[in-house]
C-alpha cells in the first residue's frame, strides 16, 4: 500500500509500489502482520476518560471496600488545602465489600472539610459528603430534579449524600478540574487511544456544548488529543447551535459534529424526558436535518425511543437517517424488527460483557437477560450495529470489544448469551465501517481502500484467523493516522 497526503494512494504488488516511492518516502514492512483500518469507537466520553486519567480511580481493581475508599480519600485529604474539592471515580457498589454505595456519612469519616464527588462507574450515580451538599445546596427539602433521585434516609427523608441521575446538574455546580490536571489528563487520554489503535472517536457526552467543543479544538490544535473526533451535541446545546455557526474552524475530517444526543433516563422508574416531550424532541432535530442519538438501555426506554423516531419519521419522512439509538441493552425481538423497519442504528458496547458479565447474570432478570445485548439478532435483522466502549465506563480497548462480541465472555468465564455470537470480521466491522457510518463518514474512513483517509493499526496476529480466546491478547503494534505512523510498540 502507498499513501500521500493522508489517504492510501495505490494498494497493490510491492513492484507497483516501487515506483510510487520517492526519495523522501518512509517504507514500512509490517512483517506479515494483520493490517485493519483504524480502530473507530462509536459511543465514549473523552474529557471524562481523561479525568479518570488524572484524579485516582476507584475502579474494582483499586478499591474492595467502603474503608477502602475512606482510606483512600483521607490520604488525598492529607496532600490538599482545606476545601479544595477531591473528585474521584469509578467506584462500583456491587464489587465492594459491603454491596451498597457509600453515603455521605462514609466520605464525612474520611474528610469533612474538604468537598468530595465520587462517581459512579456508570456515570449516573454520585455520592457527596455533607460539605459538598452544602455546597452544592442539596438539603431535606430540596425537591427532585426531573428525571433524578435524591435518595433519603426513610426515617427522616434526610439526604444520605447518594445522588441518581444528577450528573449534568452537579457539572454545572462543583468547579471542573486545574488546567493542568485537565492537559495531563487528555494527554495520557490521547496517547491511550494511539496506543490502543484508536484513529476516531465519536463523543457521547449529553453535556457537550459550544465549551467543550472549545476545549476539542485546543487539544487537537496542540496535539494532545491527535484521534478524529466527532462530537455529539446535548439537546441545549443543539437549539444554540441552529442560531450561531461555531462549530467549523478545524477541518471536518479531524472534527466535527455528528448529530444530538438525548439522554431517556430511566432513573426514577418512569420514563424522563416523557414520551410526548420525547416525541417533539426528535421531531425537531430529524426536522432539520440532524442525526438523533437516544441514550435508552432498558426495554421501556429503546420501546419509547422507537415511538419517537417512528413520530417524527411519519411527520418529516426521509431515509438514510442514521437515528441512532445508544446502548439498548434490552431489546427482545419484537424490538429489533421494529428498529429494522425504521432503518435506527443501534450503538453497542460488547466489552460490558467482559466487565460486567458476572454482574448482569448475577443481578438482571431473568426475561430481560435473555436479550441483554443480542448483537447477533439485531444484525440478522439487517440493523446496522456500531461499536464503541462508553469508556470511562470501562477501558477503551476494542479488542476487548471485538473479543466479547465474538465469545460473549465474562471476565471469570462465564457465558452470557452465546447464541449471540458474532463472527469476528462482523465484530471488527463494528469499530471500523459501520462506526464510520454511524458517523456518516464511510466514504472516507471504516475501510483501506485507495482515496480514503490512511488511518489504519497493524495487529500482532489476524483476529479473524485465531481461536476466539487468543483475540484479547492480539495486541497493537502500530497506529497510523492521516498517514503519519503515530504510535508504535516499543522494542
Ligand atoms: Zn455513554
Amino acid at each position: 500500500m502507498a499513501v500521500h497526503n493522508g489517504k492510501v494512494l495505490h494498494i497493490g504488488e510491492t513492484s507497483d509500489l516501487e515506483e510510487l516511492k520517492g526519495s523522501k518516502s518512509r517504507v514500512i514492512d509490517c512483517h506479515g502482520n494483520t493490517v485493519l483500518p483504524g480502530f473507530n469507537d462509536a459511543h465514549c466520553h473523552f474529557l471524562a476518560f481523561a479525568e479518570t486519567l488524572t484524579c485516582c480511580s476507584f475502579s474494582p481493581k483499586q478499591v474492595r471496600s467502603i474503608s477502602d475508599i475512606q482510606k483512600n480519600i483521607q490520604k488525598f485529604a492529607q496532600e490538599l488545602p482545606p476545601e479544595t474539592w477531591i473528585r474521584v471515580r469509578a467506584y462500583d457498589e456491587f464489587y465492594l465489600r459491603e454491596k451498597r454505595h457509600p453515603t455521605r456519612w462514609d466520605l464525612d469519616k474520611a474528610t469533612s472539610v474538604h468537598p468530595v464527588k465520587l462517581t459512579h462507574r456508570s456515570g449516573n450515580a454520585h455520592v457527596l459528603n455533607s460539605l459538598a451538599m452544602a455546597i452544592v445546596g442539596i438539603s431535606n427539602e430540596t425537591p427532585e430534579p426531573p428525571g433524578a433521585i435524591i435518595d433519603r434516609e426513610l426515617s427522616t427523608g434526610e439526604p444520605n449524600g447518594v445522588l441518581f441521575g444528577m450528573g449534568p446538574h452537579l457539572s454545572k455546580i462543583v468547579p471542573s478540574m486545574n488546567d493542568d490536571d485537565q492537559n495531563h489528563g487528555v494527554k495520557q487520554a490521547g496517547q491511550q487511544l494511539l496506543s490502543l489503535g484508536i484513529t476516531s472517536i465519536q463523543d457521547a457526552s449529553s453535556q457537550n456544548d459550544i465549551n467543550r467543543w472549545k476545549l476539542f479544538q485546543q487539544w487537537k490544535t496542540n496535539g494532545d488529543l491527535r484521534c478524529r473526533v466527532k462530537m455529539m451535541l446535548g439537546f441545549e446545546a443543539f437549539k444554540s447551535y441552529r442560531q450561531r455557526d461555531f462549530f467549523h474552524t478545524l477541518g471536518r475530517d479531524q472534527l466535527g459534529i455528528c448529530g444530538v444526543k438525548i439522554l431517556l433516563s430511566e432513573t426514577t422508574g418512569r420514563l424522563y424526558p416523557p414520551q410526548s416531550e420525547l416525541n417533539e424532541m426528535v421531531s425537531e432535530i430529524h426536522g432539520s436535518g440532524f442525526q438523533v442519538a437516544i441514550h435508552a438501555i432498558e426495554e421501556p426506554a429503546v420501546e419509547a425511543a422507537c415511538t419517537a423516531f417512528d413520530y417524527a419519521l411519519q411527520r418529516f419522512p426521509g431515509s438514510d437517517h442514521r437515528h441512532r439509538i445508544e446502548h439498548c441493552s434490552v431489546c427482545p425481538p419484537h424490538l429489533s424488527t421494529k428498529l429494522a423497519s425504521l432503518g435506527i442504528m443501534v450503538a453497542t458496547q460488547p466489552s460490558f460483557i467482559y466487565y460486567n458479565g458476572d454482574r448482569y447474570l448475577r443481578t438482571v432478570p431473568g426475561r430481560q437477560l435473555e436479550h441483554l445485548y443480542p448483537i447477533a439478532t439485531l444484525m440478522k435483522n439487517g440493523i446496522k450495529v456500531c461499536g464503541g466502549s462508553d469508556c470511562p465506563v470501562v477501558p477503551p480497548d476494542p479488542m476487548f470489544g471485538i473479543y466479547s462480541a465474538v465469545s460473549r465472555m465474562s471476565e471469570t468465564g462465564e457465558t452470557v448469551l452465546p447464541e449471540e455470537r458474532i463472527p469476528p470480521l462482523e465484530a471488527i466491522r463494528m469499530y471500523t465501517e459501520h462506526a464510520a457510518k454511524a458517523s456518516f463518514e464511510e466514504t472516507i474512513k471504516g475501510t483501506i481502500i485507495k482515496g480514503k483517509l490512511a488511518d489504519m493499526v497493524v495487529l500482532s496476529s489476524d483476529p479473524t484467523k485465531v481461536p476466539a480466546e487468543e483475540i484479547k491478547a492480539i495486541k497493537v503494534e502500530m497506529t497510523i493516522l492521516n498517514g503519519d505512523v503515530v504510535w508504535e510498540k516499543m522494542g
